[in-house]
């Protein structure tokens, strides 16, 4: 028999009157896959993640959460007592741990599915993001404090423990290109959810379109990862 020893730590830590035992363990990461193709994913607002297989994966409980906190939050902070507040902070505390969850789940669909297909996946480069991006701003917020940032680094992580490539591509015009003829232009994009092109017209959920997209451009910007097929194009939709 084979005994495998599992190198860890634990500390026992009292978080607000709760005993939890934090564990760290040491496991193996699985060999890096050879993939035979590109899985897009858009990081989205509204849709949490859309891949270019045209899978969705929701944020929306997330988002019922957080209008429920906020309306108690103002219930809340009408009344101004302690207890009010002790109140507050515990629904602010279940809040982030839902999200931690939710990006915990998603972040494992994605990339089961990637692993499952032989696929890289194919994530935005969001370095400097910030200053070509426009965001409403209402959903500034939203979209800066947790869809991109975590969600993208629990993907990054998980992929990495797989065995599943990740590489980043240039993020600009995904959501304006066409994902079948390659025209780009602002009004291809009909609203938040709809794409349809102006040239060839192909329509598509907006998402999606970008997330094809995503996957085209990282078969472009790493060949080396999958070997070619011949006599084929990579991808053919
Ligand atoms: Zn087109």
């Amino acid at each position: 028999m084979q005994c495998h020893r599992v190198k860890g730590q634990a500390d026992l830590v009292l978080v607000h009157g709760q005993f939890s035992l934090l564990m760290t363990l040491e496991t193996p990461e699985e060999p890096p896959m050879i993939p035979e193709r590109f899985l897009g994913v858009d990081l989205g607002i509204v849709n949490i993640a859309t891949d270019s297989d045209g899978n969705s994966y929701t944020g929306t409980p997330v988002d019922v959460v957080r209008q429920r906190c906020s309306r108690a939050r103002q219930t809340y902070q009408a009344t101004g007592t302690n207890s009010a507040k002790r109140c507050l902070k515990q629904r602010a505390r279940h809040a982030s741990r839902f999200r931690r969850a939710v990006n915990h789940s998603i972040s494992q669909q994605l990339v089961a599915h990637a692993k499952d297909t032989q696929a890289a996946l194919s994530l935005e480069d969001l370095t400097g993001i910030r200053d070509r991006m426009t965001v409403r701003t209402g959903q500034r917020t939203r979209h800066h404090s947790w869809s991109c940032n975590p969600l993208r680094q629990l993907v990054s992580y998980q992929a990495q423990r797989a065995g599943v490539p990740v590489v980043l591509v240039d993020p600009r015009n995904t959501s304006r290109g066409c994902s079948r003829c390659g025209f780009t232009d602002k009004r291809n994009r009909r609203s938040q959810a709809k794409f349809s092109c102006l040239r060839c017209g192909h329509t598509a959920h907006a998402d999606h379109n970008a997330a094809r997209n995503l996957a085209t451009r990282g078969g472009v910007s790493r060949p080396d990862l999958c070997a070619p097929v011949k006599g084929q194009l990579a991808f053919d939709w």
